[in-house]
C-alpha cells in the first residue's frame, strides 16, 4: 500500500474523512428524495421551521456517524493491510474509499433489514444494498476493479440509487399522489426508472475510463467534499430558516369591525375534560382557559355524540345526531368515513347566508372538503407540513439516524405529521387580520391537534409535567398499545410517560388558545365575539385495554369540555345540566340573534327553563379504523349510549351492555346492570325508542377519494 495508509493515525484519519465525505453525499440526495421531491408531488405541503431544525439534526448526525464509522473503517484498513490477500489494491485512497462506502452501504442495509414489517421492494433494496457491498469489497481487493468500479461505488451514485429504487417501490404504493397528478405520475415513473437504468449503467461502462482520465484520484473524489461542504453549510442554512418569525399584523383599527357579535369556535381534539385543570384536573394545563372561564360559562357535564373526530365535527357543525347528519364510518365502502349529508345546513352556511364572513383552520385531515364539513365557509386552511419522517419512506436511513439522535437529544419531534398549535396559529392570525376589519361579522373556526397521539408536544411543554421517558419513538408506543389492547396491562413507565405528554399537549394547545384570546383583547374584539371552546372526544390510556379513541363509549372518549363566552358576557358561571355538542349550533344562533333552523336535536343553553326538566342525551360509535377491542363482529364494533343523568347505559354490539353511575363513579368501574334493572331497562327502552327515530339510512353520498385516505393512515387512523 502506498505512503496514504502507512500510519494508524493517519489511516483512521483519512477514513474518518472519507467516511463523513460520504455520509454527507447520502445525506444530501436523502434531503433531495425525502423533502424536495415529497414537496414536488404534493405541492400544498409546506415547509415549516420545525422541518429545518429537524433537518439541520439529521445533517450533523450524518457527518458525525459518517467520521466515527469511516474512521473505523480506516483502523480496519490499516489492520488489514499487510495481508494482500485480502486487501490487494494497492492504491491506498481508493481502498479508505471503498471502505468509507461499505459502512454507508451496510449501514442503510442494516436499517431496513430491522424494518419490522415487510413493505414491497424491502427484499429487493437489499439485495442491491448486497451487490454494492460486493462492489466495494472487490474494489479494495484488487486495483482492477476498483478502476472499474470508481463510478459505481461513488457515494453520490450510490445514494442516488439506493434512494432511486426505495422511491420507485414508494411511488407503486403511492395511489393518492397517482390519482392527483394523473398521467404525470406515470411519466415520472417512467423518468426514474429511465435514470436508474442509465446512472447504474453508464456508472459501470464509464468508471474505468473515467478513472484513467481523472487520474489525481483527488478529482474523482472531489463531488464528495463538495457534499460534506453543502451539508456543512445546509446546516446553519437550516438553523435560521428555523428561526423564522410569522409576520406581525398592523393593529385593526377600533371603530372598524362589525357591531353585531363575532363566533369563534376553538376545537382541542382529543381532550378529555377530566385532564384539564378548569375541570378540576391536578396539574394546571388549561391556564388560560381558566382566566377565560372568568368571563364565560363553563358546562361541567358535556357529553360528545360521538366518540370520532368526523362524527363530533359534524354534529358540532349541525346541531344533530350522527344517524341523522350521516357522516360516520361505515364500513366496508366508507370504512374512513362518508361524508356530511349534503341536505344538512351547517352553522357556517347558515351564517354565512346571514352575511357573516367565515373562515377556519384545522390541523385534522377530516376537515377535508370531501367530509363536507367546509361547506359554507368562505376560506379554510388545513395546513400540511412536509413530514422529516415520511411513513412511507420506510427505507431511508434517517429513521436509524433518528434513534441515534434520541441517545444524545430529544428526538420526539421526528414523529410529526401534521401542523402544531404555532403553525395553526400563524395561519389563522393572517386570516383574522384579513377578515376581521370588515363591516362584516366573523365566523371563525380553528382545530389544534397537539393532545392526538403520538403525543409529542414541543419544547418545553414536553417537560412541564414529569414523567416523559427518554428516546420513545411513536413506534414504541405503539407497540405498547397493541400489547395492552390484546390483554397486557400498560407498563407504569410508558402510562406516566403518555400521560404527561398528552397533559403537555394540552398546555401547549391551551398557550396556543390563549394567543388568539390575546389577539381578540389587542384588537378590540373580545368583548363582542362569541367563544366556544371544545373537544371533539378524548383519550383512553389503556383504561378497560382500550386505547386511543373511535373505539368506546366510556367518559374518557365522550366527557368533553364546553365552555361558552357569551357576547357581552351576557351569562357567566358554571352549569352542571348534561349538555351536548349538539346543542352548540342552537346556541350560537341565538346568541347571535339569528333563526335556528327547525330540524335542529340540540337545545338553545341559554333557555334554563328547557334544559331543567329531564333531558336525554346520546352518543353513537361506529365502526372506525382505528385500534379496536379483540372480539368484534366481522364488521367491526359499534356502540350507543344514552345519558339521562346521573346514569348512562351504554349498549355495544358485542353484546355488551353497561349502566353506571357517571356522578358518583366518573369512571365507570362499577358496572350497575344487575343491582339496577329497573334504571337499566328504563334507559334501554329510551335508547331503543330513539333508535326507532333514526332516518333508515342516512342519505348515501360521494366515497372519499383515496388521497384521503392516505393522508388519514399517516394521521395514524389505520391500523
Ligand atoms: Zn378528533
Amino acid at each position: 500500500m502506498q505512503t496514504d495508509c502507512d500510519r494508524f493515525s493517519k489511516c483512521a484519519l483519512l477514513g474518518a474523512l472519507h467516511g463523513a465525505a460520504a455520509w454527507s453525499a447520502y445525506a444530501v440526495v436523502e434531503f433531495v428524495f425525502s423533502s424536495i421531491l415529497f414537496r414536488i408531488f404534493r405541492p400544498y405541503a409546506v415547509f415549516t421551521a420545525w422541518h429545518w431544525q429537524l433537518t439541520a439534526e439529521l445533517l450533523i448526525a450524518y457527518i458525525v456517524t459518517g467520521a466515527i464509522a469511516g474512521g473505523l473503517a480506516g483502523a480496519a484498513v490499516w489492520l488489514l493491510h499487510r495481508n494482500p490477500r485480502l486487501l490487494g489494491n494497492k492504491d491506498g485512497p481508493a481502498v479508505l474509499e471503498a471502505a468509507a462506502g461499505l459502512t454507508l452501504v451496510a449501514a442503510f442495509a442494516a436499517n431496513i433489514a430491522a424494518t419490522p414489517t415487510s413493505p414491497s421492494g424491502k427484499h429487493f433494496l437489499l439485495a442491491v444494498s448486497g451487490a454494492f457491498a460486493l462492489a466495494f469489497v472487490a474494489s479494495m481487493r484488487s486495483s482492477r476493479w476498483s478502476e472499474r468500479f470508481a463510478l459505481l461505488t461513488n457515494p453520490w451514485i450510490v445514494s442516488g440509487l439506493l434512494l432511486g429504487v426505495g422511491q420507485l417501490f414508494g411511488m407503486f404504493e403511492l395511489e393518492d399522489v397517482a390519482q392527483q397528478m394523473g398521467a404525470k405520475f406515470a411519466l415520472w415513473l417512467v423518468a426514474l426508472i429511465v435514470l436508474l437504468i442509465l446512472t447504474a449503467g453508464g456508472a459501470i461502462l464509464l468508471g474505468g475510463r473515467v478513472r484513467r482520465i481523472a487520474r489525481r484520484r483527488a478529482t474523482l473524489f472531489a463531488p464528495s467534499w463538495a457534499a460534506l461542504a453543502f451539508a456543512v453549510l445546509l446546516i446553519p442554512a437550516s438553523a435560521v430558516l428555523a428561526d423564522a418569525k410569522p409576520p406581525q399584523a398592523d393593529e385593526l383599527p377600533v371603530a372598524a369591525g362589525s357591531t353585531r357579535p363575532n363566533l369563534l369556535v376553538i376545537v382541542m381534539d382529543t381532550v378529555r375534560a377530566d385532564h384539564m385543570s378548569i375541570y378540576g384536573y391536578k396539574r394546571d394545563t388549561t391556564p388560560n382557559l381558566k382566566k377565560l372561564a372568568a368571563d364565560s360559562v363553563l358546562y361541567t357535564n358535556a357529553v360528545s355524540p360521538s366518540n370520532f373526530t368526523l362524527t363530533s365535527h359534524a354534529s358540532l357543525f349541525t346541531g344533530m345526531y350522527a344517524s341523522w347528519h350521516g357522516a360516520y364510518c361505515d364500513p366496508p365502502d366508507s370504512s374512513y368515513g362518508r361524508a356530511l349529508s349534503p341536505e344538512t345546513p351547517t352553522l357556517a352556511e347558515v351564517l354565512s347566508h346571514n352575511g357573516y364572513e367565515a373562515f377556519g383552520v384545522s390541523a385534522n385531515m377530516y376537515l377535508r372538503p370531501e367530509f363536507g364539513l367546509q361547506r359554507g365557509f368562505h376560506e379554510f386552511d388545513i395546513p400540511r407540513p412536509i413530514p422529516v419522517l415520511d411513513p412511507g419512506a420506510w427505507y431511508m436511513l434517517r429513521r436509524g439516524v433518528r434513534r441515534e439522535i434520541g441517545l444524545v437529544a430529544d428526538a420526539s419531534q421526528f414523529d410529526r405529521l401534521y401542523s402544531r398549535g404555532q403553525d395553526i396559529d400563524t395561519e389563522f392570525l393572517g386570516m383574522l387580520d384579513r377578515n376581521a376589519g370588515g363591516p362584516q361579522p366573523f365566523f371563525a373556526f380553528v382545530n389544534y391537534m397537539d393532545a392526538h397521539f403520538p403525543y409529542i408536544p414541543p419544547s418545553p411543554f414536553d417537560r412541564e409535567f414529569p414523567g416523559k421517558l427518554r428516546g420513545v419513538a411513536q413506534d414504541d408506543l405503539e407497540a405498547v398499545q397493541q400489547k395492552v389492547v390484546n390483554g397486557s396491562e400498560m407498563p407504569a413507565a410508558d402510562y406516566r410517560h403518555a400521560i404527561s405528554q398528552y397533559d403537555g399537549g394540552i398546555a401547549y394547545t391551551d398557550a396556543a388558545i390563549g394567543r388568539l384570546i390575546d389577539w381578540l383583547k389587542q384588537h378590540h374584539r373580545y368583548d363582542n365575539t362569541m367563544i366556544v371552546v371544545t373537544s371533539d372526544h378524548g383519550e383512553a390510556f389503556g383504561e378497560k385495554h382500550y386505547v386511543l379513541h373511535a373505539n368506546s363509549e366510556y367518559q374518557n372518549l365522550l366527557h368533553v369540555a364546553l365552555l361558552i363566552k357569551y357576547p357581552k358576557e351576557a351569562a357567566r358561571g358554571v352549569v352542571n345540566t348534561p349538555v351536548s355538542l349538539i346543542d352548540v349550533m342552537p346556541t350560537a344562533l341565538t346568541s347571535l340573534g339569528l333563526p335556528v333552523p327547525g330540524a335542529l336535536q340540540g337545545q338553545n343553553l341559554l333557555d334554563t327553563a328547557a334544559l331543567r326538566g329531564r333531558r336525554e342525551l346520546f352518543s353513537e360509535g361506529f365502526a372506525c379504523p382505528v385500534v379496536q377491542p379483540p372480539g368484534c363482529p366481522a364488521d367491526g364494533c359499534t356502540q350507543r349510549a344514552i345519558v339521562a343523568w346521573p346514569y348512562k347505559y351504554i349498549d355495544a354490539n358485542t353484546g355488551r351492555r353497561a349502566l353506571y353511575d357517571i356522578a358518583a363513579d366518573p369512571d365507570e368501574n362499577r358496572n350497575l346492570m344487575a343491582l339496577d334493572p329497573t334504571v337499566s331497562d328504563r334507559l334501554a327502552a329510551a335508547l331503543n325508542a330513539w333508535v326507532k327515530t333514526m332516518p333508515a339510512r342516512a342519505r348515501q353520498h360521494p366515497r372519499v377519494n383515496s388521497e384521503s385516505l392516505q393522508r388519514l393512515k399517516s394521521l395514524g387512523y389505520v391500523q
